[in-house]
């Protein structure tokens, strides 16, 4: 088999067979941890020459290149750049792509931070931001002004699941002369490609499903050809690098992701459809059920459905949520998510929105659905459910 049928190979073949090469390690199966600030030469020629391929611990080594080059090869990039966190992805992406003067457009579903990364250091930098909403499709182009350069995505959207038409934004996108970049990490590329569907620029946390074990964090940015040369720079210039073992984490992580998110998403439709039966609950939040206005979209660009969604309850007091959620034996509360154990929060999208309106009279708890056993997690948020009853009722 040549070296381009594994390029092909299916999702699963490639993460167990990209970023290592056992020849040229002694046969061992993984590539060895390179802990390194000090590279050095042979000779002045060589220093001074720039050919050899590794030169200073913050600009790459073996270990971070096993990574990046696996991930490149599931995103079809040109390259790829890790950062510190999901958040510094974020970040960096929006930094290397605008600059002051320039106009951004940011989904109304976007994660939190990004939202207050924008409207804090990036308008104090002297670029303006303007939200939209997440459905507007190839509507987006009326938002265009003459100085828009970035279009940030985000599908579904955080906390609320709301599907966007990805590819009709990055071709409206595209036909403006501006960027479009997409925070990826609820499906990965192992359920959707965001390059292939004309995004230039591809983000994860992978803190979630790349890392899978709730013990590293870190972010990944994917970029075409048209925004690599963008990104490396921006990337080199301010000095971002992570840690060796936090780096070879995330690679074995990476190993065993689609069949973590094959389980992931099977459990979380489990327990979705489980809730959807459920009398206290008004309305389940998961692009993967037929009921979620956003599922002919899914159905269209993603592949799966990872195991993140939220449900709203029917209206009532937030102790009888609490109460509910209080004593969950095996769903921790926790921010964050894409580890193999379960995890609620309660929140309020009210509070982040400015180009849509959240109406919803419930309280919205978001679920991550981990890899346990899917009926004693419903077990788990049926006796929450009693707990929840017996306060609406006391
Ligand atoms: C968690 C998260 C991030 C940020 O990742 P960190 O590693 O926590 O900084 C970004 N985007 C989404 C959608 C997330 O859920």
């Amino acid at each position: 088999m040549s070296k381009d049928d594994k390029a092909t190979a299916d999702v699963h073949t490639r993460l167990a067979h990209g970023g290592r090469d056992p020849r040229a390690q002694h046969g061992f199966v993984n590539p060895p941890v390179y802990h390194g600030s000090t590279v050095t030469f042979p000779d002045v020629e060589t220093m001074l020459s720039g050919r050899q391929r590794y030169h200073y611990g913050r600009r790459g080594t073996p270990t971070t290149d096993a990574l990046t080059g696996l991930l490149a090869e599931l995103d079809g990039a040109a390259g790829v750049v890790l950062c510190p966190s999901g958040l510094s992805a974020i970040s960096t992406a929006l930094l290397s792509l605008a600059s002051a003067g320039d106009h951004v457009l940011i989904t109304d579903s976007a994660y939190g931070p990004t939202r207050h990364f924008a409207d804090g250091v990036m308008k104090r930098m002297g670029i303006s931001v303007d939200y939209y909403d997440p459905t507007i499709g190839a509507g987006i182009a009326a938002l265009m002004r003459p100085n828009t350069r970035v279009v940030m995505t985000e599908a579904p959207g955080s906390q609320t699941f709301e599907m966007q038409d990805v590819p009709a934004v990055a071709a409206a996108a595209r036909d403006h002369g501006a960027f479009t970049v997409m925070d990826n990490t609820w499906a990965t590329p192992v359920y959707f490609r965001p390059l292939d569907h004309g995004v230039d620029v591809a983000l994860m946390a992978a803190t979630k499903y790349v890392v899978g074990h709730s013990d590293v964090m870190m972010g990944t940015v994917a970029a075409n050809d048209r925004a690599w040369p963008l990104l490396k720079a921006f990337h080199g210039d301010s000095g971002l690098c992570c840690g060796p073992d936090d780096v070879n984490l995330a690679l074995r992580g990476l190993r065993t992701m689609a069949v973590r998110l094959a389980r992931h998403q099977e459990s979380a439709l489990a327990v979705a459809g489980w809730l959807e039966t459920r009398p206290e609950v008004a309305k389940v939040l998961h692009p993967a059920l037929p009921s979620h206005p956003g599922h002919a979209l899914w159905r269209r660009d993603f592949s799966g459905a990872s195991g993140l969604f939220s449900f709203v309850t029917r209206e009532m007091p937030l102790k009888a949520v609490a109460a509910m959620l209080d004593g969950l034996a095996y769903f921790g509360l926790g921010y964050s998510w894409g580890g193999f154990e379960s995890l609620a929060i309660v929140a309020d999208p009210r509070k982040i929105r400015t180009a849509t309106t959240w109406n919803e009279p419930g309280h919205l708890v978001r679920l991550h659905v981990g890899l346990e056993d899917p009926d004693d997690l419903i077990a788990d948020l049926a006796s929450g459910f009693d707990r929840m009853n017996a306060v609406r009722e006391g």
